[in-house]
């Protein structure tokens, strides 16, 4: 069925750098015609340069909202009138939703990566171990969540040593009872913090489809059989982490589910209406 565009039709989209394998106008708009809203969603490539033009743009178009991806999750809060609470303490946004002219920044990241932790990887986050590597804007969402849901111990592995740190300070203080340690990608005992652990999350940018050849863990003996092992990226569905994750005989999971929960959440903040994250795996069931 295709959609028609009206006069009247609202407009919801995407902002991110490279967003040409973006799954999300796919997912959103299959879930537009399927409930007959009308809606539209579409995507917005922006420069760096060009951020806070196209954000004062969402109000000036009067666009009803958009996703904020990579690697703009950060620097797009400078442009918001408001923050949603655990949005303001992540430090990062993923969706904005725009109220007749005022602009809310929220993280939906941290309820898509729960909900396919729980859904997905079947996953009890309560006193386990996880090492996560990167300490981007969605590093920020993934640890904030671990740390909600009672992590025990979080190492977090980042080439530039002072975000982690900036982490580890921003949320210390509303999580005392989980012990956060910081180190740089450089150092060595990287392969014993995987050893002791029960979840590791790649975080970084590194191995998308840009450089599938490419992964943050060169040594493919870093990975057991007891790890589940997560890869926030979709596209490819699956990477060389993942892929060498799986011959070390460890559980994986990709970033599509996590995609489609928080996908999910950001269209009820627009919509009203949330459909169910299995109907909406099973409408993008062979595309990605
Ligand atoms: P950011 O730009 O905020 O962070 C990128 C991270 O990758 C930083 O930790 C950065 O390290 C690290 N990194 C990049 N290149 C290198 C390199 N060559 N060597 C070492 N580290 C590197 O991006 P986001 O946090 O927004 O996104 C990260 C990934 O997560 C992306 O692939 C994105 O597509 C994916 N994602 C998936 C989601 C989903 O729903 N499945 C949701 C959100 C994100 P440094 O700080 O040192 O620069």
């Amino acid at each position: 069925m295709k959609k028609e565009i009206s006069g009247k039709t609202k407009i919801i989209g995407l902002i991110g750098e490279n967003i040409e394998n973006s799954l999300s106008p796919f997912i959103h708009n299959q879930i537009i015609i399927k409930y007959s809203l009308d809606f539209c969603y579409l995507p917005f490539q922006v420069a760096e340069t060009d951020l806070g033009e196209a954000i004062q743009g969402i109000r000036a178009l009067n666009i009803r909202g958009v996703n904020i991806t990579f690697p703009y999750k950060k620097k797009a809060i400078e442009f918001l009138d408001e923050l949603e609470e655990s949005a303001r303490r992540i430090g990062a946004v993923n969706t904005i939703v725009n109220n007749e002219g005022n602009l809310t920044g929220y993280n939906t990241d941290v309820i898509g990566f729960k909900k396919s932790l729980q859904y997905n990887g079947k996953f009890v986050i309560k006193e386990k171990n996880a090492v996560i590597l990167g300490a981007g804007g969605a590093a920020r969402g993934v640890i904030y969540t671990l740390l909600e849901e009672g992590i025990e111990e979080i190492s977090i592995f980042n080439r530039a040593l002072e975000k982690a740190e900036r982490i580890k300070q921003d949320f210390s203080p509303f999580f005392p009872q989980s012990s956060i340690n910081i180190f740089s990608f450089k150092q060595d005992n990287i392969k014993d913090k995987i050893k002791e652990a029960n979840l590791l999350v790649n975080a970084t940018s590194i191995g998308m489809a840009s450089q599938i050849d490419n992964t943050p863990l060169p040594d493919e003996n870093s990975f057991h059989p007891n790890l589940l092992v997560y890869d926030l990226i979709y596209h490819p569905a699956k990477t060389l982490f993942l892929k060498q994750a799986e011959r070390a005989g460890a559980k994986i999971i990709n970033g599509l589910p996590m995609l489609v929960y928080q996908g999910i959440e950001s269209f009820y903040l627009w919509t009203g209406l949330k459909p169910e994250g299995k109907e909406v795996l099973e409408m993008i069931k062979g595309i990605a």
